[in-house]
C-alpha cells in the first residue's frame, strides 16, 4: 500500500494532481493514521487529499503503523477521512460561491 496526495480545489490549477511530498511522517491521531503536519497543495495552500494505493513498488512511505490495524479499522479510517473531505470540499464550495456574489453571509 502506497499513500498519494491529491489536490482537490477546483479553483486550483493543480484540481485532480498527485502532489508530491519528499517525506511524510504519521501519527496517530484519535486513532487514526494522520500526517504529522498538515500537508497542503504547493500551488493553492489548500490541505490535500490522501489517497491509499496498492503497492506500485514506491517506499518511503512510514505506513506501518497503518498497517497493523486490523481491516475494519482501516476501513473506517478511510471512510472517516473521506467524510472529511467531503465537508471541507462543500465548505470551500460555499467560501468561495460567497466570494463570487459578493456576499458575506455567515
Ligand atoms: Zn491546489
Amino acid at each position: 500500500m502506497a499513500t498519494k496526495f491529491y489536490c482537490r480545489n477546483e479553483k486550483c490549477d493543480k484540481y485532480n494532481e498527485e502532489i508530491h511530498f519528499n517525506s511524510v511522517s504519521y501519527v496517530i491521531r484519535d486513532g487514526h493514521l494522520t500526517p504529522k503536519e498538515r500537508l497542503v497543495c504547493d500551488h493553492c495552500n489548500q490541505e490535500v487529499e490522501m489517497v491509499n494505493v496498492k503497492n506500485e513498488g514506491g517506499a518511503g512511505f512510514n505506513l506501518a503503523r497503518f498497517d497493523s490495524l486490523s481491516n475494519d479499522d482501516k476501513k473506517r479510517w478511510i471512510m472517516e477521512r473521506n467524510k472529511k473531505v467531503r465537508k471541507h470540499d462543500a465548505e470551500m464550495k460555499r467560501f468561495y460561491e460567497k466570494k463570487i456574489l459578493g456576499t458575506n453571509l455567515d
